[in-house]
């Protein structure tokens, strides 16, 4: 039997609390280093794992990943953050422990952290992590209600990490692209990656359960309270398999969730946008003009860039992923929920623009 992830919910001896002030800023300068925190007084401290009693960088929490929409669908379940499980804290630990042979550095766990405890360190392939001492600027209690309250009181008031201080630099993705671990994921693993880094982006998302003889598609998602369809993720080069596949899950989404058809939005996720010889572009501005379906287009490296720039996908920001023959790009979408120009070149690695 597999270990679980997290078991420390009834075992905990004891949580992390600020002492006296919180942190006015929690800064991360993507440089390999742990984040700092600087409290009002100017004084400045690395920061540490505050040992949350609900911990982001492990689990989701069921309201934020659920669709009740699609609540009777086969889906896996799955709502541990990392998609590889490198992530997990059992009862011989007061912090997570992270497996850096199994780390892939997408940066999931790191981006729900309140307190920048997690890092991607300096060599890009493992996430450093959570300094085991305590600082003197925050202490350790014991579990009791009381203490709970006000840990999650104080991560509620705590201040975001800073717009200017991404997780990674925007080359990371390209590193991240050429590894030798992304590589070795198998399908079902590609999917769980790309599950996380939606849900880390606020888009609720589950994936189908394997075998569901109703639906041949990835999954489902929803992202605000109106904008919801099938998921389709494709690592490979059949980008018209995977639109064929929406298609068809658009007419089971309407028939079987009772969903008019102009409120589905498919959404694709590639790992490169497709080639232009491969027909995808011309088959979506078609599929948009004579059916009047929207389908939108995404990439995993514009989303983990949209992620690491603590950027956010709503549903204008999908809306408005809708590439076709005529500007097969998502740059300007994506620098705009990021809120500045992304440093990759054109075409590199299919992420913003088609590959030649
Ligand atoms: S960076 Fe990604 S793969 Fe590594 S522990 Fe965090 S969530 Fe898991
Ligand atoms: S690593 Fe961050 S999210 Fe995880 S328990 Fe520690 S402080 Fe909380």
């Amino acid at each position: 039997m597999s270990r679980p992830l997290f078991e420390l919910i009834d075992k905990r001896s004891q949580i992390g609390v600020f002492r006296k002030t919180l942190p006015e800023r929690i800064f991360n300068d993507s440089t390999g280093n742990a984040a700092t925190w600087t409290f009002p007084n100017q004084s400045v401290f690395s920061a540490d794992c505050i040992s949350c009693y609900v911990p982001r960088c492990i689990s989701w929490p069921q309201a934020d990943i659920s669709i009740p929409k699609f609540s009777d669908m086969s889906v896996r379940a799955y709502n541990h953050i990392c998609p590889t499980e490198a992530i997990s804290w059992d009862s011989n630990h007061e912090i997570p422990q992270i497996d850096a042979t199994k780390c892939i550095s997408c940066g999931v766990c790191a981006s729900g952290c309140p307190v920048g405890a997690i890092f991607i360190d300096e060599d890009r392939d493992a996430i450093a992590t959570v300094a085991a001492s305590p600082n003197s600027s925050f202490e350790t209690l014991p579990v009791s209600d009381s203490n709970t309250t006000l840990q999650a009181q104080q991560i509620s008031e705590l201040p975001r990490m800073q717009l200017d201080s991404p997780l990674a630099d925007d080359r990371h993705v390209v590193e991240f692209y050429n590894s030798s671990k992304l590589r070795a994921l198998g399908e079902a693993s590609q999917n769980l990656l790309v599950q996380s880094v939606l849900r880390a982006l606020h888009v609720k998302t589950v994936l189908t359960r394997h075998g569901d003889v109703y639906s041949r598609n990835d999954g489902a998602y929803a992202c605000g309270e109106s904008m919801l369809g099938p998921l389709e993720i494709e690592f490979g080069s059949d980008s018209l398999g995977a639109l064929r596949t929406v298609l068809d899950d658009i007419a089971v989404f309407h028939r079987r969730y009772d969903v008019p058809v102009a409120e589905l939005d498919g959404l694709i996720v590639f790992k490169s946008l497709p080639r232009n010889r491969q027909g995808y572009w011309q088959v979506i501005k078609d599929v948009q003009d004579v059916l009047n379906l929207r389908i939108h287009t995404v990439t995993l490296g514009a989303l983990l860039l949209t992620l690491w720039n603590k950027g956010h996908i709503s549903p204008e920001t999908l809306r408005a992923l809708t590439p076709s023959v005529d500007d097969p790009s998502i740059r300007l979408q994506i620098e705009s929920a990021i809120g500045r120009p992304v440093n990759l070149r054109m075409q590199e690695l299919g992420i913003l623009e088609p590959g030649k």
